[in-house]
């Protein structure tokens, strides 16, 4: 049976968290959300929580600014109604929406190797629908922008269909939420595209959830020292939980920390992950990997400006630099199997979870995270 709601082909009002400009707090206000368009589905966001790639854009420092606009892309919800075409969800559906999408069809979602979908890969540039360029927030008229096509600090919001995975209804959506993008993207960093070998030395620059997220890939993979590099020591004893072995933080040291950790290694460790978004550290992240097998991949979100630069010896030193958005999980096919992993306690969400606040306190998650305090904070729409 499915489930119907009243308020299906009619234009829903309800509060969403505006920014209306660089740095300002949100406010919530009364939005107007349209109906979903062809391949577009209507979602009723239960929970969301704040990852650094929200804050990076709300800031917008060093990055394009396009405001006001509802930010949010880590959330948890259920499907209240579909747009024309949309034959895989119907309302009711338990889902999580996420900022890079799969089409399906592209060569890209045909290829094993890649998930940057050629039509729903990730746009923080794109305020707009794909269908029609237009937008499906407005107060009293005036557009709303869109967040990587999902704007999830809303109750109600528009996605594309490639960018939603339907998940076990039985799954408890104020925990999994989570998995839409920081747990799955670390995790996958490093089970996916690292690939440490049993036994192997790995270095995580960064010890917010994405990072610790690639710690626990890393425990995983069997890795047997885990080492933890970030500028804030208050993160280290929190990384004990994550299987984070030993700590590094640069600021202690009068030397670049990849030779820090060439001498705690002898020579380089076997593989690295980056979950900070400095440039800094992206190139000490791959400066400190072996030589001969080393391989380091990037995760952070960088500045519009930023350049890599290291000496090109590096690379003929046979040490070898990676990338990954949503730590190359197709997010269709694959999401589902990641919510198993929590589901039959492979993987334990409950720890990443350290604040929670009633959608009315949405702020609070932002200073959270501007302070380094914490990881995620469980934003409640409801209350
Ligand atoms: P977070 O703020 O919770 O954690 C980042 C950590 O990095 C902090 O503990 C901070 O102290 C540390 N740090 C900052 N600069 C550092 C440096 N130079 N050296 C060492 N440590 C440093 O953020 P998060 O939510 O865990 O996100 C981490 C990064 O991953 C962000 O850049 C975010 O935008 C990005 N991200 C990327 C993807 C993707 O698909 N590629 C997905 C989600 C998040
Ligand atoms: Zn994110």
């Amino acid at each position: 049976m499915s489930t119907y709601f009243s308020t299906q082909g009619q234009v829903i009002r309800c509060k969403a968290a505006v920014a209306w400009g660089p740095g300002k707090p949100l406010v919530i206000e009364e939005v107007e959300v349209a109906p979903p368009q062809a391949m577009e589905v209507r979602l009723k966001i239960l929970f969301t929580s704040l990852c650094h790639t929200d804050v990076y854009f709300w800031e917008a420092k060093g990055q394009t600014p396009v405001f006001p606009r509802i930010f949010g892309h880590e959330a948890a919800g259920i499907v209240e109604s579909v747009g024309e075409g949309v034959t895989e969800l119907k309302p009711g559906d338990h889902v999580l929406p996420v900022f890079t999408g799969e089409c399906k069809e592209c060569r890209h979602c045909k290829s094993e190797e890649s998930n940057m979908c050629d039509l729903l890969r990730i746009n923080t540039n794109r305020g707009v629908m794909l269908n029609d360029g237009k937008l499906r927030f407005s107060i009293n008229g005036k557009p709303i922008y869109h967040f990587v096509g999902t704007s999830t600090f809303s109750e109600y919001t528009v996605v594309h269909v490639g960018c939603v995975a339907k998940i076990d209804p039985e799954a408890p959506l104020d925990k999994v939420c989570v998995l839409s993008c920081g747990i799955s993207t670390g995790l996958g960093a490093t089970l996916n595209v690292a690939k440490p070998p049993k036994g192997s030395t790995v270095a995580i620059f960064g010890l917010g959830a994405v990072g610790l997220a690639a710690a626990e890939g890393a425990r995983m993979a069997g890795a047997s020292r885990i080492i933890g590099v970030d500028l804030n020591s208050n993160r280290f004893e929190e990384a004990k939980k994550f299987g984070v072995t030993e700590f590094v933080n640069p600021k202690d040291y009068n030397k670049p920390v990849q030779e820090v950790l060439a001498e705690m290694t002898d020579g380089g460790v076997d593989r690295s992950v980056e979950c900070t978004g400095s440039i800094n550290a992206m190139i000490s992240a791959f400066e400190c990997v072996h030589d001969g097998w080393g391989v380091a991949v990037l995760v952070g979100v960088p500045n519009k400006d930023d350049a890599f630069k290291t000496h090109p010896i590096n690379v003929l030193n046979e040490k070898t630099l990676k990338g990954t958005f949503f730590g190359n999980y197709k997010p269709r096919t694959d999401l589902p199997s990641v919510v198993e992993k929590y589901m039959n306690k492979e993987l334990e969400l409950e720890k990443f979870i350290t604040h929670e606040v009633p959608f009315s306190e949405i702020n609070k998650a932002f200073e959270y995270m501007l302070k380094g305090e914490g990881l995620r904070c469980i934003i409640h729409m409801g209350a």
